[in-house]
């Protein structure tokens, strides 16, 4: 189908494959069961597109459908790095194949003549819905297209596109995406991952100019081609466990441990002191049998296992997001991933002043998914998956008996079960506390530019920081980048410091100065505290040299982002991008985003290149929120 781009500017050099060329699997289809409707990519194949129509989809995980074909499709940008991580070579994005490929409209893999490639397709699974169990939900707009592991680093990812028609689980909506929701995750997507957050990814972003999407105006339809290790999400398990449907749970949790973690050897050992746990740099993993106040090791099966993988991995992401004031806005159980990734990006936010409250959601009147809440609301969510695999989790060594594979749990053993599987989960729930925290403590320490965590950092530098920034109504993220640049000559004295307390507050328009007296006060008592911490860790208490404190600042840098995609920020690119016809500005947000800690961008060399970039829009973006784009909020309709 036409496009906007001619293929014939290819450059050559550099690493990487076309977008043809680079390795395809379909492990996912090939293992699990699809819709018996359509049981083959035939079978879909010959139905026209418009009767694979919303429905019930039962004893299936997944159902073979192909992209609605797009007139004109626009490819507006790139993510560099995600062609990178992919094994996509540079410049393959000006050809038309590429185009198509992402806009749906060129199908990878499939050959009508019988081929044993792929297809298309959509994965069915369910979810908790604001604590309501929702019923089938499912990639209502995603279709993945296939597999692919990138040469270099052996990695494997599913890439699927985002608002690309109607599926079997599209419910009462259109299967379509907005410009602007996807221009929030295309570039979200690469920020957290450039942030060291987990997160599935973003590979680009194609305009529908002749897709017109009904919400509350008539807007334009638009496709973001994201990829991620896995798509599979609690929800999977749910909608399995609701239906009662324990055999395709076994073979789901198999699949999952099998493919998705590449071995049941890969599995966290046997239940270790959570304490130790924390600590360990692959945590988890290979960890000798510590003293251990947990169920007997024949309790604890492969299963008990595999949740316990899944659960650290959330436990280390949710971290993250409070150490980088990260908010998803609905963590509903279909949109958090087995694989620990942060996903579905609808009202996302970064944290502007610190306000353990806030929610971007609009919608979200009890504040169940705000910033406070989203280590509790993981766990349970977590705690739903425990409740799918409860069963397998409290068989513990029977979990394999062919009594127990073929009809379940029997009546006189229920009980037992229950309590066993109960008091597992409890217990996991202490390693997810356990985990959290230690991640938590460690990118605090890392933000704050220690070397090591001390018991009395909590109470004295962690919680003491928070609460002033949330009394002084300071930048969260600017808080720390402004920190990291603090030299310590600049505070040896009470004066100097509350001097240098002015920079984290908004700068007073009429006196060029920021907080008042007290406030400042307070802050450079805190810096105080600080910057004996600060000496303790690199200087063994004694003062620092300037190059020590220059390496010390560096650190800093390097963990404190000075650009991160604010709701602000993303407004502005997307009326420039809707109303201004702008193109260039999502280059730009892209490319601060993959390189969110530097001081300037324009007129540096990255990758060999040199990037022109805009300098008066990267202070603007760096600097203070201003006054009315401060903590906006967003409403679920994308
Ligand atoms: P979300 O709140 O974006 O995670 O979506 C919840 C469910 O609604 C998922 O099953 C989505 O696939 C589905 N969904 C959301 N928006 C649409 C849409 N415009 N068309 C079809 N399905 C949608
Ligand atoms: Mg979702």
């Amino acid at each position: 189908m036409a496009s906007n781009f001619s293929s014939t500017a290819v450059p050559t050099n550099g690493s990487g494959a076309s977008i043809n060329d680079i390795p395809k699997s379909w492990s996912f289809t090939s293992r699990l069961p699809a819709d018996p409707l359509f049981p083959t990519p035939a079978d879909s194949h010959k139905t026209p597109r418009d009767q694979i129509r919303p429905r019930q989809v039962r004893d299936a995980l997944y159902t073979w459908v192909r992209p609605q074909p797009v007139a004109r499709p626009q490819l507006l940008a790139v993510s560099p790095a995600a062609m990178r991580d992919l094994g996509i070579r540079e410049g393959d994005e000006h050809t038309e194949d590429f185009v198509d490929t992402v806009a749906g409209n060129k199908i990878q893999g499939w050959d009508e003549e019988g081929s044993t490639g792929g297809y298309p397709w959509a994965q069915c699974y369910g979810g908790f819905q604001f604590g309501q169990w929702a019923g089938q939900l499912g990639d209502g707009r995603a279709i993945s297209l296939f597999e692919t592991t990138n040469p270099s680093s052996g990695v494997r990812y599913e890439l699927q596109l985002k608002g690309a028609g109607l599926t079997p689980y599209s419910r009462f909506a259109d299967g379509k995406a907005v410009l602007r929701s996807s221009i929030r995750e295309f570039v979200v997507s690469e920020a957290l991952n450039a942030l060291g957050v987990p997160t599935t990814r973003a590979l680009s972003l194609t305009l529908l100019p002749e897709v017109k999407v009904r919400r509350e105006t008539i807007e334009p339809g638009a496709i973001v081609a994201r990829f991620a290790q896995s798509w599979l999400r609690i929800g999977t398990f749910d909608l399995l466990r609701a239906r009662g449907d324990r055999d395709l749970i076994r073979k789901l949790a198999t699949y999952v441990a099998e493919d998705v973690f590449g071995g049941w050897e890969n599995l966290p050992s046997r239940l270790e002191n959570p304490d130790k746990a924390a600590d360990s740099p692959v945590p988890g993993r290979n960890v000798s049998a510590d003293a251990i106040e947990g169920p007997p090791e024949s309790a604890e099966n492969r299963f008990t296992r595999l949740f316990r993988e899944i659960v650290r991995r959330n436990a280390l992401t949710v971290a993250k997001w409070q150490a980088y004031g990260f908010m998803n806005g609905v963590l509903n159980t279909d949109n958090t991933s087995l694989f620990g990734l942060s996903m579905d990006y609808g009202p996302f936010a970064f944290m502007d002043n610190f306000d353990p409250a806030y929610t971007p959601n609009h919608d979200d009147y009890a504040l169940r998914y705000s910033y406070r809440n989203q280590p509790s609301i993981i766990w349970w969510n977590l705690v739903r998956l425990g409740e799918a695999l409860g069963e397998l989790i409290g068989a513990a060594s029977r979990v394999d008996d062919e009594n127990f594979v073929k009809d379940g749990v029997k009546e006189e053993e229920a009980d037992e079960i229950i309590k066993r599987a109960e008091k597992i989960i409890t217990q996991i729930g202490e390693e997810y506390k356990a985990v959290f925290l230690g991640e938590y403590k460690k990118c605090m320490t890392a933000r704050l530019g220690l070397k090591n965590f001390k018991d009395t950092d909590f109470d004295e530098l962690f919680s003491e920081v928070l609460d002033s920034m949330e009394a002084l109504e300071l930048d969260f993220n600017l808080f720390f980048r402004r920190l990291s640049n603090a030299k310590l000559s600049e505070l040896e004295t009470e004066e100097a410091r509350q001097e240098k307390a002015g920079v984290f507050f908004y700068q007073d328009v009429l006196t060029g100065k920021g907080g008042d007296e007290e406030g400042r006060k307070r802050v450079g008592e805190w810096l105080d505290k600080w910057q004996q911490r600060i000496l303790q860790d690199w200087g063994d208490g004694q003062a620092l040299s300037e190059e020590q404190d220059q390496e010390r600042i560096r650190a800093m840098k390097k963990v404190n982002p000075s650009f991160i995609p604010r709701g602000w920020i993303l407004d502005e690119v997307i009326k420039r991008v809707e109303k201004n016809g702008e193109r260039d500005v999502l280059d730009r947000i892209m490319h601060m985003s993959l390189h969110p800690f530097e001081d300037g961008w324009a007129g540096r060399t990255f990758d060999g290149k040199e990037y022109t970039g805009d300098r008066d829009e990267e202070t603007r973006w760096t600097g203070d929120v201003p006054r009315t784009g401060r903590a906006m909020q967003c409403s679920c309709s994308s």
